[in-house]
């Protein structure tokens, strides 16, 4: 008998109907013999409502107030579910946050979990009950309603799953596991039977939005296998676990993950003197922009050029910034560019492989795409390119590292 942590989101639990069959879902999974607690967002488009609703009062709603507001969403959909499993004759009961006594700091609209009493979740078990949890939000130390950011039902499954040491955790949603790369934009991705959490992080995080950050980094600190599955079509889904290193049959690359997030900042003719980053990036995080990729080049003249990339949304106010850094300094220019794309591929294969770069590289020089900014990492290496080349280098990309799905034959 296995404990295991089921996260419904927001589209999942969209309506009467789903909600459901959710229930019917649920109600298979305990008449196998396992013990659920299941941990559901609010009904899609409901935490939007609910943050409009709060603007047209205040257009900076008031963090604490905001919490009070965002956190009803959650409310509703826990009671719904719990009264779907009873009229079934599956015993449930549903908890908020606070109930349960989910202990968050009081970061208002962005609070962090710090503890979580199990005590309630187990009793109810030990009593055949699933347990239906609000997932998103918490409360602080003075009895005040948190919330954890937007995604944050990711993070409240995954904690519970650690608080109870379940033995998985399983994320349901409207894609039925992590794949290759968009499959948007190449129609033949697969999707991955597993995954590490290192990879999963960097996917996450270079745009591929299957999972809140913060839920993998819970997850690969506490070790808690995670598996991303679709709510309403069987399938096993994706398997987010350690890095095997047992497993022999290592991919070299898991996946291609890309973004238009950013946009690029060019200072050209600084002194090439000590000093020179820390005076061109001081005032950029003085700013409070957070600056990703960062190129300096060799001098020749004793002056250099230095490029760096920031989040397309801080573009000007980071060349504003930077302008005044120029004229500061006497540089020769300071220019921007926001049509760019960063592309990335992604493996804890590559580790254990020499030359993964540069057949990346070769790659996209066959498609004549040039490269504007590179770096690297040990699981990963991320190109800078012009944005309209996007496309084009992903699948470059998925085929060359043989990641495209065998053509499908039939009879
Ligand atoms: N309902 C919240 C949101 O939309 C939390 C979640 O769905 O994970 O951000
Ligand atoms: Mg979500």
């Amino acid at each position: 008998m296995a404990l295991i942590v089921q996260k419904f989101g927001g589209t999942s639990v969209g309506t009467v109907e789903r909600i459901e069959q959710v229930a019917e879902k649920v109600k298979r999974f305990r008449e196998a013999g396992d013990d659920i607690v299941v941990v559901v967002s609010a009904m899609s488009g409901e935490t939007n409502r609910l943050i409009d609703l709060a603007k047209q009062i205040m257009p900076q709603p008031n963090p604490r107030e905001l919490d009070v507001m965002v956190s009803t969403g959650e409310q509703v959909t826990i009671g719904m579910l719990a009264m779907a499993l009873i009229k079934r004759g599956v015993p449930a009961v549903s908890y908020t946050g606070g109930q349960v006594r989910i202990l968050t700091d009081s970061a208002f609209n962005k609070a962090r979990i710090l503890s979580i009493d199990d005590q309630r979740i187990r009793t109810d078990l030990k009593e055949g009950r699933v347990v239906v949890v609000a997932g998103f939000q918490g409360v602080d130390d003075q009895g005040n309603i948190t919330t954890l950011g937007r995604g944050g039902s990711d993070t409240t499954g995954v904690a519970l799953a650690a608080a109870l040491k379940a033995d998985e955790c399983q994320i349901y949603t409207d894609v039925d596991g992590v794949y290759t790369t968009d499959p948007r934009v190449v129609p033949h991705a697969r999707r991955l039977e597993k995954i590490t959490f290192e990879e999963m992080l960097e996917m996450a995080s270079l745009g591929s939005k299957v999972l809140q950050i913060r839920s993998v980094e819970f997850a690969g600190k506490y070790n808690v296998p995670l598996r991303v599955l679709h709510s309403f079509k069987e399938g096993p889904g994706t398997l987010i676990t350690l890095d095997d290193e047992e497993s022999m049959e290592q991919p070299i690359i898991s996946g291609i993950a890309f973004n238009r997030d950013e946009a690029k900042l060019t200072i050209r003719g600084v002194p090439d003197t000590p000093g020179v980053a820390f005076k061109i990036l001081g005032p950029i995080s003085a700013a409070n922009i957070e600056v990703d990729m960062i190129v300096q080049n060799v001098s020749n003249d004793n002056t250099t050029d230095f490029t760096f990339t920031v989040h397309r949304n801080d573009y000007q106010n980071a060349l504003d910034v930077l302008k005044q850094t120029a004229d500061a300094m006497s540089a020769r220019e300071a220019s921007g560019d926001t049509k760019i794309a960063k592309v990335s591929i992604v493996g804890v294969g590559m580790r254990s492989h020499a030359g993964v770069a540069s057949r990346m590289f070769e790659a996209l020089a066959k498609e004549s795409i040039n490269i504007q900014m590179i770096s690297t990492s040990e699981i990963k290496v991320s190109v800078v390119i012009e944005e309209k080349y996007l496309e084009l280098a992903v699948r470059a990309l998925h085929t060359a590292f043989e990641l495209d799905a065998p053509a499908r034959v039939s009879e």
